[in-house]
């Protein structure tokens, strides 16, 4: 359990102590429509960790309640996940799909007591009498059914008599209720389709909203976690419940921060358009965050769990960066893992005063590491180094082999270079190297000084390997699609060069290749004929350095008080500015939460308010945007006056320009005050939406990418994205996503 106790297991041991829960039970209940992903990873650490905390139990659900997405395949994919990483669930995988008919009883109930009836009004209808935010809604004229009247009919459409859409059914609530959600909510919807489980048993499916609270109670659930998407959802959860009267104990439901992580995608459908798309081999692609694509990687369960519980539980969602992940995998790969020698560019390098061959003893774990284990190193006068260790005109700082410069054999001698043969083109082809015999390491007597040991394999006995360096698959921060993929995510070497060792001994799975990272045999392809490794991880944050020589200042900030597992209760003040910004402003709960605890900033964004009335758009760019400024610099440094964010966000919301392009003229203000519309002047950024423009890229596009358009026409739909992403590229951005959107797809037809 983690030293510091989170705000779900205070809840949890207030409920034990005041006897309000006799039995802790949770459950996970995913939606087998996909593979799970490091987000599910962490909301399973919350369920089954608490349930094992606190002597209780966790049970996985199958949610499946829409019969269109969902398949057996996923829920595979979803046992594997929670057993990898160690849990178990309590007796059989469960089912929604067990409960419809109690389910469906629960609506007759619903219907019996006047609180539920059956719908006629057309889809758009049913829109428009919601109301809005501002305005009560109005009750449909059917609301007035009899409940004998309802009965037949909710009879009826569970026959299967009547087609989609055609009825609905209602929970009678409340159609002015400030919570949207509480108006007159949907509990059923008629669908013809075959359920994965139930097959064509019935022609009406629960929603979601009335579906899983009965789940929850029907399996005697204590304490319902879910994500703060939901928490708007809770009123009806609680009056589904109490309405019912049904006997006690109940559940009730708790939201907690979702994971997102910089540089990754994590939602089941953008995952399945990769894989349907082809941008990645199936769902557990190394790149991918699901857990399998893990598992495959070569990350370790302990790994994942260290990493959900270094971010912690929170009540407002944030960005990690995924370098906290990378630094879970390291710190955990290494003490375990035995260290050796892989060549990935192999130079070959003749030792011409040495002769014979031997042996060399050496350890697998540095000094530091307290695990035993050691093998033998061929030795010989034919070895490879990397290519890149040997440089005839080395920059100042190059500690490695040069025609001046000796070099240490990790484990064995110095070298000296003597000769560099090259081919016709000027190539180097080959080094030849005198060794000094009194060098060996641990018996030195040389007196020779290197700066620096390189990793090196004998030639004759090293084995060919094919190594897969992996990448992050994104190269932005914040991926919005396919045009955001990073082209060199995937590079396979097919001639490294392994010591024997590594393929003989199998030491182990996992291993730090020296001086290369941390990598693991692929469980799929690996065989002993050709052995294929993965990169889990490099040995230090190599991209952080990457990037930083590109980048001037951090994109997006990780809200480190946040991730910290620890939420600071507000303050009366600031709760009331959260109530007012959810509910009358209806900004989301972690947008709420990041103005309501700032009070610079609340008080930037009730100025842009006051003079622009667009309170969603000026709170995206104040939250996000502003906030990251006020960071680096107090508010009166900054170049931008609040009357020009709302001049960008008049650009932005009058569709001047795209979200995407703001934060480019957003970048510019920050450097030179220039006002927005200026900049968008003179950069030439207004967003182009004109279907004449728009459509001749996309005919160069289409044109571009033949096979591409066959693909699609064959039936791959998801290769939209990918016409869509090269002509929002073509535009540097500049183009109207949802104008493209539409051509693409009537040009493609
Ligand atoms: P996705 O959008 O990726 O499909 P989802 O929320 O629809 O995710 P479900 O399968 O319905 O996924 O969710 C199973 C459980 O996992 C839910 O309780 C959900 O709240 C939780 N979960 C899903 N994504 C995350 C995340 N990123 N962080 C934490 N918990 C998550
Ligand atoms: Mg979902």
């Amino acid at each position: 359990m983690s030293e510091r106790k989170d705000f779900l297991r205070t809840i949890v041991e207030a409920d034990l102590k005041s006897g309000k829960v006799k039995e802790v039970v949770t459950r996970f209940p995913p939606e087998p429509n996909g593979f799970p992903h490091i987000g599910h990873a962490k909301s399973i650490a919350i369920n089954f960790g608490i349930a094992r905390d606190y002597n209780g139990h966790c049970n996985l659900r199958m949610d499946d309640t829409n019969p269109t997405k969902e398949d057996t395949k996923y829920v595979q994919a979803l046992k594997d996940a929670v057993e990898w990483l160690g849990f178990e669930w309590e007796g059989n995988v469960r089912y929604t799909s067990d409960y419809f008919s109690q389910i469906h009883d629960y609506a007759v109930q619903l219907i019996k007591m006047g609180k539920a009836y059956v719908d006629s009004l057309p889809e758009d209808e049913i829109r428009e009498y919601r109301g809005t935010v501002k305005e009560a809604g109005k009750r449909s004229k059917y609301a007035e059914r009899t409940i004998e009247e309802n009965l037949d009919l909710f009879e009826r459409m569970k026959k299967g008599e009547f087609k989609d859409g055609e009825h609905i059914l209602r929970a009678k609530i409340d159609m002015s209720a400030a919570n949207m959600k509480l108006r007159d909510p949907l509990l059923y919807r008629i669908r013809h389709v075959e359920h994965f489980r139930a097959g064509n048993e019935w022609a009406v499916y629960p929603m979601y909203d009335f579906a899983h609270c009965l789940s929850d109670y029907i399996e005697g659930v204590s304490h319902s976690i879910c994500t703060l998407e939901f928490e708007n959802n809770r009123d009806i959860y609680n009056w589904v419940l109490e309405t019912l009267e049904l006997t006690p104990p109940r559940p009730y439901q708790y939201e907690f921060a979702r994971l997102g992580i910089n540089y990754t995608v994590m939602s089941k459908r953008k995952l399945l358009e990769l894989v349907d798309g082809g941008q990645v081999n199936g769902w557990d692609d190394p790149r991918l965050p699901t857990i399998a694509g893990y598992k495959r990687r070569g990350y370790t369960p302990e790994s994942i769990l260290a990493f959900c519980a270094s971010v912690g539980i929170a009540k407002a969602n944030s960005m990690v960066d995924v370098s906290q992940l990378e630094f879970c995998i390291r710190d955990d790969l290494n003490p375990k893992v035995p260290r050796v020698m892989c060549v990935l560019d192999p130079l070959k390098v003749t030792i011409v005063n040495y002769e014979g061959s031997e042996e060399i003893d050496s350890s697998y774990y540095p000094h530091d590491i307290p695990k035993e284990g050691s093998r033998k190193l061929p030795f010989s006068k034919n070895i490879c180094i990397e290519r890149d260790d040997f440089m005839e005109n080395p920059p100042k700082d190059y500690f490695r082999l040069t025609p001046e410069q000796s070099v240490r054999l990790k484990g064995a001698y110095i070298i000296t270079c003597k000769e560099v043969i090259k081919d016709a083109s000027g190539n180097v082809v080959e080094i030849k190297v005198e060794y000094s015999k009194e060098s060996k390491s641990g018996a030195d007597t040389s007196g020779i000084k290197v700066k620096s040991a390189i990793h090196w394999v004998d030639e004759n006995s090293a084995k060919e390997v094919e190594v897969r360096l992996y990448d992050r698959l994104y190269s932005v921060e914040a991926p919005e699609g396919i045009e955001d993929l990073n082209p060199d995510s995937l590079k396979v070497i097919k001639t490294a060069l392994i010591e024997p060792a590594v393929i003989d001994e199998k030491p182990d799975v996992r291993f730090q290749f020296e001086r290369q990272g941390y990598f693991y045999g692929d469980p799929v392809d690996y065989t002993d004929e050709k052995p294929v490794f993965n990169k889990i991880v490099g040995l230090k944050g190599s991209w952080d350095k990457k990037s930083k020589k590109t980048e001037t200042r951090p994109k997006e900030r990780v809200k480190k008080e946040q991730v910290d597992g620890e939420v600071v209760a507000m303050s009366q003040e600031q709760e009331a500015l959260f109530a007012k910004y959810t509910e009358e402003l209806q900004l989301n709960s972690e947008v709420s939460n990041t103005l309501a605890r700032d009070a610079q900033l609340s008080a930037f964004y009730e100025e842009a308010l006051s003079l622009l009335n667009s309170p969603v758009s000026l709170a995206n760019i104040v939250t996000n945007e502003v906030a990251r400024e006020l960071k680096q610099v107090a508010v009166e440094a900054l170049k931008f006056s609040v009357k020009d964010i709302t001049e960008l966000v008049k650009l932005i919301d009058d569709k001047t320009i795209s979200n995407k392009i703001a934060k480019q003229v957003f970048e510019e203000m920050v450097k030179s005050g220039t006002n927005p519309k200026q900049i968008v002047k003179d950069k030439g950024l207004v967003q182009i939406s004109d279907p004449a423009i728009i459509g001749t890229i996309i005919d160069e596009v289409i044109a571009k990418n033949p096979d591409n358009v066959e693909k699609f026409k064959a039936g791959n739909s998801k290769l939209l994205g990918f016409f869509v992403g090269q002509v929002l590229k073509a535009t540097g951005g500049k183009a109207n996503p949802q104008v493209v959107n539409q051509l693409v797809t009537q040009k493609l037809k």
